[in-house]
């Protein structure tokens, strides 16, 4: 859902740029209606309203802001219900750019009354001639004025940009918070579904090849029953964070359930995992681990790894079911080891 509207708000941006250049190129009012009328006619799920935009684009500076409205009354109707995430993110993005526009262009109606006023004054044949100095240094303030306010709206507009990059930066972390275990603070489950899809898709189109690492704590249920949950906690991210330092960038490291956590490698064989499974399970065997709260030594803490790599057709539960048998081999061999999916006996 996240994903989508972090999409659908960068889509709609380079969208809502390009209408832009449109209405700056044909002399179009960019008010908030023709924007919506653009973008429909971009959608084209209309094919009556976009034939008859489509004429009247034949002459370029054919479109003005009444046949906008008589377009809108006739063929676009304003119901929510049936709005798309993007149309909602485009919107949201015509709102916020346009009340910029609408409050720089309030500034130029002022000044554009103002000279106007000396313009009619200046074309009095009574004019006195010492009133002509007053008013042309009006028009020279005004024409200033609007040069200025003209770069504090490009100023503004760019600030726009700023305030949908920081909107998207927000949409990812909280994607990201959404996705992460609380206690250890690698993945969650639901990374690990959303990114194996991904992984898939990427080995299947490259041909790179993917491995999934499955590891379990070994006789955890003692270490709670002999520590207690907390210290049991302890272990768990003392174990993820054993993962996390040593991460290279093809990783991605999950909790997968309980005190079971799964690693996603890509561009990895089975022996280059092996390893990596190997380097893990050495660093946790050798972890000399003690109580905070009464500085004494906790038990060797160990741990079990099965390995599988992507056979280039299969779903993730196919690939999840054979890195998990190897990992109940490694269990029944007697624990704190690593097998490969290859290492398996045929029953
Ligand atoms: P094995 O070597 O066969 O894996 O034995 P085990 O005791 O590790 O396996 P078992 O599946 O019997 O026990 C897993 C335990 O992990 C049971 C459960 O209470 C504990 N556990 C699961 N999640 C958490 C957690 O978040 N915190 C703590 N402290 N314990 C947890
Ligand atoms: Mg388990
Ligand atoms: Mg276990």
């Amino acid at each position: 859902m996240f994903t989508d509207t972090i999409d659908a708000l960068d889509k709609a941006k380079r969208i809502f740029d390009h209408i832009a250049d449109t209405f700056e190129e044909k002399n179009i009012n960019p008010s908030p209606l023709n924007y919506y009328i653009w973008y429909s006619y971009i959608k084209g799920d209309n094919p009556r309203f976009r034939q008859e935009m489509d004429s009247i684009l034949k002459d370029p500076y054919g479109y003005t802001d009444r046949m906008g409205k008589r377009l809108y009354d006739d063929y676009l109707t304003d119901d929510d219900s049936s709005s798309t995430e993007f149309d909602r993110a485009f919107r949201r993005l015509i709102d916020l750019m346009v009340q910029k526009m609408n409050s720089w262009s309030s500034k130029l109606e002022t000044h554009t009354a103002e000279l106007d006023r000396c313009t009619t004054e200046l074309a009095d044949p009574d004019l006195d001639p010492k009133k002509v100095k007053i008013i042309t240094d009006t028009v020279l303030n005004a024409a200033n004025t609007m040069k200025e306010s003209s770069v504090a709206f490009q100023e503004e507009m760019n600030q726009s940009s700023e305030e949908v990059k920081i909107l998207r930066q927000q949409l990812i972390e909280a994607r990201s918070e959404a996705m992460l275990d609380e206690l250890t603070e690698v993945g969650n489950r639901k990374m690990f579904n959303n990114t194996i899809e991904e992984f898939l898709m990427n080995s299947e189109e490259h041909s790179d090849s993917l491995c999934i690492i499955l590891s379990d704590i070994d006789h955890f249920k003692k270490f709670n029953d002999t520590y207690g949950h907390l210290v049991g906690d302890s272990i768990l991210r003392y174990f993820a964070n054993l993962m996390k330092k040593t991460r290279s960038v093809d990783e991605t490291i999950c909790r997968y359930g309980g005190e079971e956590f799964i690693i996603l490698l890509a561009n990895s064989s089975l022996e280059k995992a092996a390893e990596r499974a190997e380097q893990i399970r050495v660093s946790l065997e050798k972890a000399h681990l003690k109580r905070k709260d009464e500085d004494k030594p906790i038990s060797t803490v160990t741990a079990s790894f099965g390995i599988a790599v992507f056979n280039g057709t299969e779903s993730a539960e196919e690939l999840v079911s054979r890195a998990d048998k190897a990992l109940y081999q490694a269990k029944n061999n007697g624990r704190n080891q690593t097998v490969l999916e290859t290492e398996l006996k045929e029953v």
